[in-house]
């Protein structure tokens, strides 16, 4: 591991016990710690004033061993290098996790892009693909929606990259509107995968029939769709926050018509994001977000941005089991605290695998040129989830670790078979094994 400070540094420290295993070689250790490759791009864009800005933008390859790189595509200020390669990082590990032949990759702009208009967004989305034509493709590197990119900017850059190769490639980007071989069930796939992940592990445990409670950090489209479909299963999610604080009863949210609400002003002024929030809601009690990361529900859903838990409020959590759908939302440090205390944390490359399971799906239907209907997307997505979840729960249980390490490891040893496949150090210095 030779990167020090910052996330990547701090995801990779997460990883260091489990990559001095006897089944990880010394070659598969060294390329995985640092990126195959990074990409910084200057975007210019025109603004509708006339005036010219330009932007930063990223795209990072982390490994592309198993396949090509896969991996979303954010938009936000406080995007740095550092945040897309971890997140690059947990793409790969996620992508061998649940057993898809793609690698990992992530791609970003530091731009507000609320502040923006409609065509600003269009110009600028269509210029991150511009730049980056040469890195991007079906096989070579897959991008998809990720915080503040939606479908609609899928589409928009799609079509640039159809226009530039002069011939639809569909396959190059997921999570695209249907009509342009976007898939059916890819906007709800996050949070339905990682409500069948809950499920499974509740089960497993003898639990989940008497209405868990729920809170929900992140209302967007991961959390949104978590939390409907939760609700509808009995879960009682008596919690909710986005960025502008959180909401609470204690009989329970009906998230739909709350998302309903929230989305109303946006559809009325014409905007691209919502600028309402959960808060707006009456009849309920109002929190901070630090007071519903610390309510004692049975289960904390974690569904907005990185390092939600740090040491800093560790000690506040009083969940029993801590569901990450966001990347990364709890830092190594808080990570053991809670498992020293018994949490139970289900972590991000399994629990919000859902998104990239049904990208593969999408992928896979634009190269055959033939479309699946929602029915058979939600069976393919349980069959790979309830298999490669088994598989993660059934190797903690036998090796006496947490869940997190038992994904990471299904993960990491998955990437190192393939790159020793072509043969190890040990193997070309004359052993007989790879
Ligand atoms: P989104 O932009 O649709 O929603 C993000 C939500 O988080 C918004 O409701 C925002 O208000 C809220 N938020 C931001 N900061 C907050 C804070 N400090 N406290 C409470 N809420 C806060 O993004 P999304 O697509 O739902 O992604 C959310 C997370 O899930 C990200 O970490 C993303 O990488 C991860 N993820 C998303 C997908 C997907 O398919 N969308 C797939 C895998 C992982």
């Amino acid at each position: 591991m030779t990167r020090s400070g910052g996330l990547l540094a701090d995801a990779l420290a997460h990883l260091k016990p489990l990559m001095d295993h006897e089944r990880i070689s010394e070659d598969a250790r060294r390329r995985l710690s640092q990126p195959n490759r990074v990409v910084e791009v200057e975007i210019p864009l025109r603004m509708d004033d006339g005036s010219l800005r330009v932007y930063t933008g990223w795209r990072v390859l982390y490994d592309n061993t198993r396949g090509p790189g896969k991996g979303g595509i954010r938009f936000h200020p406080d995007v740095t290098v550092d945040e897309v390669e971890a997140l690059s990082f947990w793409m790969a590990v996620k992508c061998a996790v649940v057993d898809l032949p793609f690698g990992g990759a992530k791609g970003g702009i530091c731009v507000d892009p609320k502040q923006l208009s409609r065509l600003e967004l269009e110009r600028l989305s269509r210029g991150y693909i511009r730049a980056l034509l040469d890195v991007i493709g079906p096989d070579r590197d897959i991008p998809a929606p990720d915080v503040n990119t939606n479908e609609t900017i899928m589409g928009w850059m799609a079509d640039e990259y159809r226009q530039a190769a002069g011939q639809h490639r569909r396959g190059v980007i997921t999570g695209k509107p249907p009509g342009h071989g976007g898939s059916l069930g890819r906007t709800a796939a996050t949070g339905r995968g990682a409500l069948q992940v809950l499920n499974i592990w509740e089960r497993r445990n003898g639990r989940g029939d008497d209405h868990p409670t729920v809170a929900v950090q992140g209302f967007g489209n991961a959390g949104f769709h978590f939390a409907r479909l939760a609700h509808d299963a009995g879960y009682r999610v008596v919690a909710i926050a986005d960025s502008r604080g959180a909401i609470y009863r204690e009989e329970g949210l009906d998230p739909l018509p709350i998302w309903e609400r929230k989305n109303k002003t946006k559809e009325l002024a014409g905007e691209v994001y919502c600028e309402a929030s959960v808060c707006s809601e009456v009849e309920v009690d109002h929190l901070t977000n630090d007071e519903l990361l610390g309510l004692d529900v049975d289960i904390l859903v974690l569904a907005a941005l990185e390092n939600a838990i740090t040491e800093r409020n560790v000690d506040s959590i009083r969940a029993k089991t801590v569901l990450e759908i966001a990347n990364g939302p709890i830092n190594n440090a808080a990570d053991r605290a809670l498992h020293e205390r018994g949490v139970t944390v289900i972590p991000d490359v399994l629990a919000n695998s859902g998104g990239v399971i049904v990208s593969h799906m999408e992928w896979v239907q634009n190269r055959m040129g033939d479309y699946w209907s929602e029915l058979e997307i939600e069976q393919k997505l349980a069959a790979r989830l309830g298999e490669q979840a088994d598989l993660v729960f059934g190797r903690a249980v036998a090796e006496e670790e947490s869940l997190r390490s038992a994904a990471y490891r299904q993960g990491i040893e998955r990437i190192a078979i393939a790159m020793d496949g072509l043969g190890s150090e040990r193997y070309f210095c004359g052993d007989t094994g790879p």
